[in-house]
């Protein structure tokens, strides 16, 4: 165990139990920085640093930088974190799974014994990204979407069982079970984590604060448990899963105390949209942002993970609540073991982190103050979370939004009458009960009219005596709800929002209201714990004759896959130009993320998402006008539907047991008939099927050996690309649509697949041949080698030399030309403007620029994590210098380049030589700065990548 700073110690882990501990008060003791005021974030971060300190990944001035952290500047340093455990969900995990997989392939392939392949740290992949509302309203909705969620992704679950069996460090949720942040909330979440390691000659237990990254931008919410975690692309995440630290500015912390109490009638949702609002107004993008204070003591961890949730939204790489009471009461709540309560418990008070800090006591880089007391109901929208309403202007500021020209932020409808409605028949050849199942998923016309034309229910079973709706006509038009979803992990991990909306459903259902028929409900709660609380509650009926049946347990409407709204309703927006809504309970709202077609997006509480769905529409002010009428005719205001906080607890309180969680959480695997009924392949080499188009093994190890070729200049390279500012990792890699004219789409109809069954890049990203195909594929990207086009193109000017050189380019999509040049051994490079790959991160942008064979990539300045993520793919990143760049040099892409300076040493931050051949003979040199950044970037550099250092080192070391 290493030990540099001689911090290890005893204490006492509860339950009997001693272990050890990198004590964080010893290191302050030695006089290595004044811990004690370190915000309670980074000295969770310090331990990792001290813990994992071996003189190589993370060296003794790494710790000492960190311990020195100073609130008011920061250190211009990165920091090596190693993190306790990995988090993914399915979309952006199975290409992790299929990078292990060709590890072992490789292995083998050697000689060596596969086996030496496994995640380094525990790894937990959630299936929630896949579910998608095809039905919604009725008693079997949750079961028909699961059946179709199945049919269409049936070849990825297949690898993935595959992998569930394969490696031992690797644990699969599979569909049907819930959201992976709210999962990793009530489940995997340990708090503290302990290793046996060797202490003084004995085999000792060495415990250490659980932390994680994941590759899902919510990952934050676990900060609301004390547990420090982020999002990070694939790249990162696949180091870290290889035991290689993850890497990170030095950030100043933000500290926001938390004073005063919510009122009644304020929600956490409320809260976190005020939150959201005040901290993209302080700008805390790229900081820790730290919540302290009586005011952060008094909130529950459920309203601590909803506000650490929300920090893609408000910037900050988290938003951490330190432990206290609280934390360890909700991990005992929630079925943990006493064993790891107390061990949690006694690790952070040993290490003299437990409890809420006061005002006072330790030291932000900026101090901030919130009275909870003054956090008033509202809605964020139309399109960014930031943008909140109080509740009674919303109906103003829609109006005004309809009427605001464009440029301004609205949707230019100035002299349009927001009441005029237009009629929708919604009534049609509704299939009858038992006729949804086998329906062909690739007819979207015909499943979206089943959808909306359900089964005509059996009130008896099904309504609980309601009448049938969601059939006959409705009336829409601008500021009509035609999504209302229950949905998202940032709410509905939180009983207190989630009960909230089940009793205005009652009070609402009990007074005779009802849904509009043009409304498209739908229940997606982050787990089963849910639906256990709101039917052991009463509740659950309720919401079912609202038509907020349950409809999946896993990412819906959130992140887009809402689902297809009736035709009808299609057309009635498409024919008036409507600017309809959706009303959530999610975290993001940008246009079309939601619906393609519903312009205004409003994220509010669950309760509030049951009110505009009764009033079904958003131009209103709920403080102030009728809900809607009752039974009787008589208007129904919302103070007449809002539950006090004492129904909320009362309900709370019988609902919620340990129990219910150890049950829910056992065994889940076997509580998935269809999950059981996906036949695996076993054994540990994954056999590759070549029939398959959604997993292939990638070319990252071809012709893999031992030997480490050493580090050539670039001679004689082609542009493959030149683009402008702010290229991001989606114009590089898109995950959306395949274009049938596009390579990757004539690919797909080379295999034998209609366009209509190509879905989403997104989805193969387990498939190397479709996504290189997809690089630099985007439709908007705007290759300045070919003026005045978008999407994919480029010129091929052949080898900088011999018979196959060209004068003219000839014009074709990038991916040919890339494969053009490879076969003639031609390097390729990118040249760019600023922020070179910004965006969310993206493991395909920089897997892809590698596969088509581009070898460096020289920009004006590069996104952070894309820029490692070059590294990590072995791709060399070179920035111009300060005013450079390829318009000041005159370059059009028909130039031969060459890198030198590479092969003679190279070291973080070199400069080296951009050598310029022009078609006219001219020729120039640039000095250009190597952004490989620190040391260990040289390895993954040398050896090709990360995958390929980390497999060597693997090889090497048995
Ligand atoms: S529910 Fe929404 S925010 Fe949460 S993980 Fe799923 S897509 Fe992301």
């Amino acid at each position: 165990m290493n030990d540099e700073f001689k911090t290890l110690q005893k204490f006492d882990a509860g339950n009997g139990r001693e272990g050890f501990l990198h004590s964080l008060p010893e290191l302050e003791t030695q006089g290595v920085g004044k811990i004690s005021r370190l915000p309670i974030s980074i000295r969770i971060v310090l331990e990792s640093v001290l813990r994992n300190c071996d003189g190589e990944k993370v060296r003794g001035k790494d710790v000492e930088t960190l311990a020195r952290w100073d609130a008011k500047k920061p250190a211009n340093e990165e920091i090596p974190f190693v993190v306790a455990r990995i988090v993914l969900q399915d979309f952006t995990g199975v290409p992790l799974v299929v990078d292990l997989a060709a590890m072992r392939s490789a292995v083998k392939r050697l000689g060596g014994d596969p086996k030496i392949i496994e995640p380094l740290v525990p790894v937990d992949l959630v299936v929630d990204h896949s579910v998608q509302v095809d039905f919604f309203g009725s008693a079997e909705a949750l079961r028909l979407n699961l059946e179709m969620e199945f049919k269409r992704n049936r070849e990825r679950y297949q690898f993935l069982k595959w992998g569930q069996q394969a490696f031992k460090t690797f644990q699969l949720i599979p569909p049907g079970i819930g959201i992976v942040h709210q999962v990793n909330l009530e489940y995997l979440a340990k708090g503290v984590l302990s290793q046996k390691s060797e202490v003084g000659g004995q085999r000792s237990e060495i415990f250490y604060p659980d932390t994680l990254v994941g590759t899902d931008s919510h990952t934050t919410m676990i900060n609301g448990l004390g547990v420090v975690g982020w999002g990070v692309g694939g790249i990162e995440a696949e180091a870290g899963m290889l035991g290689q630290p993850v890497y990170f500015l030095t950030p100043e912390v933000v500290g926001v105390h938390l004073s005063g109490r919510l009122k009644e009638g304020v929600t956490a949702t409320d809260l976190v949209l005020h939150i959201t609002q005040m901290l993209r107004a302080q700008k805390v993008v790229g900081k820790f942002v730290e919540f302290y204070g009586e005011g952060a003591a008094s909130l529950p961890v459920p309203d601590r993970a909803t506000i650490g949730n929300m920090s893609p939204e408000y910037g900050a790489t988290i938003g951490y609540f330190p432990v206290d009471q609280e934390s360890v009461d909700y991990l005992r709540a929630t079925g943990r073991s006493d064993k790891q309560c107390a061990a949690f418990e006694n690790y952070f008070r040993a290490q003299k982190m437990f409890g809420m800090p006061r005002r006072g006591e330790i030291d932000y880089s900026v101090d901030l103050e919130l009275d909870l007391g003054q956090v008033q109901p509202g809605v964020a929208g139309p399109k960014r979370p930031q943008d909140r309403i109080n509740l009674p202007e919303l109906g103003q500021t829609f109006r005004s939004l309809l009427q605001k020209p464009v440029k301004d932020g609205g949707y230019g409808k100035e002299n349009v009458d927001s009441a005029v409605k237009h009629l929708v028949q919604l009534n049609g050849s509704a299939p009858q009960n038992g006729d949804m199942p086998g329906i062909d998923p690739g007819e979207e016309l015909n499943k979206a009219e089943m959808v909306t034309n359900r089964p005509t229910p059996d009130p008896a079973k099904d309504w609980k005596g309601a009448d049938p709706f969601h059939h006959g006509e409705s009336k829409i038009g601008h500021g009509s709800v035609l999504i209302a979803a229950i949905t998202s992990c940032t709410n509905t991990s939180n009983p207190s929002v989630m009960l909230a909306a089940g009793l205005l459903a009652k009070k609402a259902v009990e007074r005779g209201m009802r849904v509009d028929p043009a409304v498209k409900t739908s229940l997606a709660p982050g787990s089963r714990v849910v639906s256990d609380y709101l039917t052991k509650t009463g509740l659950q009926p309720y919401l079912d004759q609202l038509g907020f049946n349950l409809v999946g347990y896993g990412c819906t409407t959130c992140i887009g896959n809402s689902g297809p709204l009736h035709p009808k309703i299609e057309k009635a927006i498409h024919d008036y130009d409507l600017i309809a809504a959706s009303v959530l309970s999610g975290n993001r709202n940008f246009e079309a993320r939601v619906h393609q077609n519903i312009k205004a997006n409003f994220l509010m509480s669950p309760p509030l998402v049951v009110a505009f769905a009764l009033a079904g529409r958003v131009d209103l002010d709920l403080t102030k006008e009728p809900i809607g009428k009752d039974k009787d005719g008589k208007e129904t205001f919302l103070r007449d539907l809002w539950p006090s906080l004492k129904e909320v607890r009362d309900a709370m309180q019988s609902a919620l047991t340990p129990e219910v969680f150890r049950r829910l959480y056992r065994d889940f695997a076997n509580q998935n008939p269809k999950w059981n009924e996906i036949p695996s392949s076993t054994g540990d080499i994954y056999q590759w099927d070549e029939k398959s188009d959604y997993i292939h093994e990638p070319p990252f190890f071809k012709d893999f050996s031992m030997e480490v070729e050493k580090i050539q200049n670039i001679v004689g390279a082609r542009a493959l690309g030149i683009f402008g500012d702010s290229v991001t990792t989606d114009h590089i890699s898109p995950a959306g649509a395949i274009k049938a004219g596009s390579p990757a789409g004539q690919y797909l109809i080379s295999r034998g697949i209609k366009p209509e069954d190509f879905n989403s890049y997104g989805s193969r990203r387990g498939n190397d041949l479709v996504m290189t195909r997809g690089t630099f594929a985007n439709v908007r990207i705007k290759n300045l080698m070919v003026p005045g086009t978008e999407g994919g193109v480029t010129k091929y000017y052949g080898p900088a030399t011999g018979p196959a050189a060209s004068a003219s380019g000839e014009q074709m999509s990038i991916y040919d030309a890339a494969m053009k040049y490879q076969k003639d051994n031609v390097p390729l490079v990118i040249l760019a403007g600023h922020e070179y790959g910004t965006g969310s991160s993206r493991d395909w942008a920089a897997k892809g620029t590698r596969l088509l064979g581009v070898k460096a990539v020289i920009a004006a300045s590069f996104e952070r994590i894309h820029r490692s993520n070059l590294v990590g793919m072995g791709v060399l990143p070179l920035q111009f210098p300060e005013g450079t760049n390829a318009q000041t040099l005159n370059l059009d892409g028909s130039e031969v380049f060459s890198i030198t300076g590479l092969s003679d040493s190279i070291e973080p931050g070199k400069t080296v030589t951009l050598e310029i051949e022009r078609k006219n003979g001219g020729r120039d040199s640039v000095p250009v700065r190597l952004r490989i950044d620190t040391p260990i970037e040289i390895d993954y550099y040398r050896h090709g990548g990360i995958l390929q250092f980390v497999l060597r080192q693997l090889l090497a070391s048995k």
